[in-house]
């Protein structure tokens, strides 16, 4: 056997390591490590912690990223994370090391940007932590929020036959990042260059200021319709299928051509020479949710339009994508390595 190494462990294989040595004391602990967010008993609900840390050079390139999107997108994240536990973010912490390149307009500017997600998803700024950093800037948000003990939706509910649904449109905010990636290229080889992304509006705004569905939470809970199983879109359509696939002990059928996607997305994938399939089902970022119904709740689903079906579950643990051809293709694993 091969020693094993970070490389060969992969991003889950590392954190299903990291688990599996992890010891719970507390019985009030329901859901520790696994889920998009640790679920903690208080007695008559369920507090939900979700948390995210990011790079810049990794996460975020500030050549392209206004530090108010910045801390909008920090939180949105997060709050998306929340969502996919079918709850409602109720309190954030924010955790930044900052170099002296930054002076104190940026730090105003990426809390602008902070207090308008707390506004916009009505959540409480309520500690963190300052620190210097010798590598760019780090940022840390942790999010606290709470859900009914009888609404909360897990990864590992998926049941045979159940319905396989998306919000939103998806491979917007990958293509939108291509597009200022191209565009940071052009204007380091000409700085007197103007960016060119007037139609490119939609997936760039897609890139640097997404939302965390916690207006689908809310709709779910007007129509009295708990998903059988959920988790957000942050590394693509295809990964998040065998993260729900794993946890539920199904597998997952769905259909290219029931994937909701906007013209815009598709009409950039073929002016940048990428393949349309691979950029909407492996593209990350959307933040918009992955969920199974019940058969029964199909109707109900209906009055919600965001809410696409895309799929069936099978019992079967194999996980495939239909293309437009009919032609099967197996959704294989990846992460970053
Ligand atoms: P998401 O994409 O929803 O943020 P991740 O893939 O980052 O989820 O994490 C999956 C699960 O692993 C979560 O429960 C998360 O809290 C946990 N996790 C990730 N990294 C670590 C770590 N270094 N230590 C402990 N738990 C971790
Ligand atoms: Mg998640």
């Amino acid at each position: 056997m091969e020693k094993e190494t970070i490389e060969s462990l992969g991003e889950f294989g590392l954190i299903d390591r990291i688990k599996s040595k992890a010891v719970i004391f507390n019985s009030n602990t329901s859901m520790g490590i696994g889920d998009d967010a640790a679920v903690i008993d208080n007695g008559k609900t369920f507090t939900l912690i979700s948390t995210d840390l990011l790079l810049e050079g990794v996460h975020f390139d500030l050549t392209y990223t206004p530090l108010k999107h910045l801390g909008y997108k920090a939180v949105a994240i997060n709050v998306s994370d929340i969502a996919a536990m079918n709850g409602t973010p109720k309190q954030i912490t924010v955790s930044i090391a900052i170099s002296n390149r930054f002076d104190l307009e940026a730090i105003d500017e990426f809390y602008e940007g902070v207090n308008a997600a707390c506004e916009a998803y009505h959540i409480d700024l309520v500690g963190g932590d300052t620190a210097s950093s010798r590598s760019g800037l780090v940022i840390s948000v942790t999010a606290v929020g709470e859900v009914d003990k009888d609404k909360i939706v897990y990864r590992s509910g998926a049941g045979e036959n159940d319905i396989v649904c998306v919000t939103g449109d998806l491979g917007a905010a990958y293509m939108g990042l291509q597009v200022l990636e191209r565009e940071k290229q052009e204007f380091l080889g000409n700085p007197q260059m103007q960016p060119k992304i007037d139609d490119k509006t939609y997936i760039v705004g897609r890139q640097l200021k997404p939302e965390g569905r916690t207006d689908i939470v809310h709709d779910l809970n007007e129509i009295g319709v708990v998903p059988t199983s959920m988790i957000d879109i942050s590394d693509g359509l295809a990964s998040e299928i065998l993260h729900l696939s794993k946890h539920s002990e199904v597998g997952f059928t769905v259909f290219f051509e029931n994937i909701p996607i906007e013209n815009i997305t598709l009409e950039t994938c073929t002016e940048f020479n990428l393949n349309p399939i691979a950029s909407i089902i492996s593209g990350g970022e959307d933040y918009e949710l992955l969920m199974t119904f019940k058969q029964a709740d199909f109707e109900k689903i209906k009055s919600i339009p965001e809410i696409t079906p895309i799929g069936f579950v099978t019992k079967e643990k194999e996980n495939w994508l239909v293309l437009n051809s009919g032609e099967k293709t197996k959704i294989v694993a990846q992460g970053w390595k």
